[in-house]
């Protein structure tokens, strides 16, 4: 596979080609391109030229019936393109087929939100005049991760086309082939040559030179806090802003009035979707304590029948995206193991699976004492942490004590409580009683702390990807 520049594929400059791995196997299916400064250098002209032409014309309609008219075709690929994201991935076929549906959501979302965003009019001095309008920064930079690809294309790209900016994306080297047909599905639609460019390759490279790219007016990144930081830092040089949304280690919040059979399902789905490779995951359960023991061993019982298999076999996990995270994952559970922390419950991996994929087992451990690795650092795999609390300010508390903030659930059927610990949760998203790890089109989203900075989703993204100007007329 190629770069996507100016509505074409094209080779790499440099002429070199990675390989890409399928999870589900762990053997090499396809080839791709590993973009260069050079490369990256082509596809921001090529977006600049767009912004600066054809696609800078559209109006604010014109643009919005376009990102429907990608919907429209993303529907009509469906299943094509669940299989791709399947393949890439490695996810159960029902995931991606779920992943597909959000994308087609993010595209209505987003299509039907382009002509929605208005300015406003500020009371000044006599005969003046005041407005502020929204305006696009350019060129928007896109850095994107393995785990939600097609999604993340929605999310990203879509509200940035919609505010009219020109796009260019790195996808993650693991997964970034439902991007590259997505770009070519939308150039069928008829977006102009340039506005969509994909440039593939390893992150050092084409990603560090997206980052330090002078033509690039803000960037979008989604991935480690590690990544994140050299971005933000690429983007100081260029005095640009940047969204960073880095992950979290997201708490469920038990307590003893909760409804136990509403919350038991959903506190397993939480860590085991996706494989545990979601960043607003929820991986800790805080149970009060007088429940603990009950709440946590009606969770175990969900968990031993959890199964790992192939995205054709459609179990609860797949496998995880290469064999460094399956070597990540396995490391905190040998530790935890060695550190005699209490392991509850263990799923399985379905025969029949081959050899050479990267599977895991979902596992449950707890009491996890605090402090430990497993309270402090994302895992990214299907293994969840419990850990007991006292009462509602224990459980604040605990909720806070990592440096992330990204997503917490709250089960009580207490509504002043579940105010209070809603508020007192250092986190961008709250649920009461349910949890929606990685849903929510319309749902503004993003960290507080080490889960990074800015929002995505929904139309506060879509402030994100545009900057106000103000506009004083003096008429007398
Ligand atoms: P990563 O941060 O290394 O990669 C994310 C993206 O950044 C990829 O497209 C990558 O090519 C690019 N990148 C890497 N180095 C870069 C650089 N120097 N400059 C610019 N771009 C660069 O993440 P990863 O290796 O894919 O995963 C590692 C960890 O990140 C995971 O274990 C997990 O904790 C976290 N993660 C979080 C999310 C999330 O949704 N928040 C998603 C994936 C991974």
């Amino acid at each position: 596979m190629t770069h996507f520049i100016n509505g074409r594929q094209v080779a790499g400059r440099s002429g070199e080609t990675m390989a890409v791995l399928a999870p589900a196997t762990g053997e090499e299916f396809t080839r791709i391109a590993c973009g260069t400064a050079e490369d990256i250098d082509d596809a921001v002209r090529a977006a600049r030229a767009a912004y600066e032409g054809a696609w800078g014309r559209f109006t604010a309609a014109e643009r919005g019936r376009l990102i429907a008219k990608l919907a429209a075709k993303a529907a009509d690929h469906f299943d094509e393109l669940a299989k791709i994201e399947a393949r890439d991935t490695g996810k159960p076929m029902a995931q991606a087929r779920a992943d597909i549906e959000a994308t087609v959501r993010y595209f209505e979302f987003y299509g039907g939100a382009a002509d929605k965003v208005h300015g406003h009019v500020i009371p000044f001095l006599n005969g003046y005049t005041v407005n502020v309008v929204h305006e696009p920064h350019g060129v928007t930079g896109h850095i994107l991760p393995w785990n939600y690809p097609a999604q993340m294309f929605g999310r990203s790209l879509t509200a940035s086309l919609a505010m009219g900016n020109a796009v260019v994306l790195k996808p993650a080297e693991e997964a970034c082939q439902t991007a590259l047909r997505l770009a070519e599905l939308a150039s069928e639609v008829g977006f102009p040559d340039g506005a969509i460019n994909i440039v593939t390759g390893r992150g050092h490279e084409a990603g560090a030179a997206l980052t330090a790219h002078p033509g690039i007016g803000f960037m979008s990144f989604t991935g480690s806090p590690e990544t994140g930081k050299l971005v933000q830092k690429a983007c100081a040089e260029n005095l640009i802003a940047c969204t960073l949304e880095l992950g979290g280690k997201s708490p469920q919040i038990v307590f003893s009035d909760a409804d136990f059979d509403a919350a038991v399902p959903i506190v397993c789905k939480a860590i085991v979707q996706n494989t545990g490779q979601t960043c607003s995951a929820g991986s800790r359960v805080l149970v009060q304590k007088e429940v603990y023991d009950e709440f946590v061993g009606a969770v175990a019982k969900e968990f031993v029948k959890l199964r790992a298999g192939t995205p054709e076999m459609d179990l609860d996990c797949g496998p995880v995206i290469n064999a460094r995270q399956r070597s990540r994952v396995q490391s905190f559970v040998d530790q935890a193991r060695e550190q005699g922390i209490p392991l509850l419950a263990e799923g399985q991996i379905a025969q029949g699976v081959p050899n050479g994929g990267f599977y895991v087992t979902p596992t449950l451990f707890g009491p996890v004492p605090r402090g430990n690795r497993l309270e402090q650092e994302e895992v990214f795999g299907p293994v969840l942490s419990a850990f007991p609390f006292e009462d509602e300010g224990d459980a604040i508390k605990l909720a806070n004590a990592t440096s992330y903030g990204l997503v917490a659930g709250v089960w009580t059927r207490d509504g002043g409580r579940q105010q209070r610990v809603a508020k007192g949760v250092r986190v961008g998203q709250v649920f009461i009683n349910g949890y929606g790890a990685g849903g929510g089109i319309e749902l503004p989203f993003g960290g507080m702390g080490k889960s990074g900075h800015g929002r995505e989703k929904g139309f506060l993204a879509l402030e994100e990807f545009a900057v106000t100007k103000t506009i004083v007329h003096k008429h007398g």
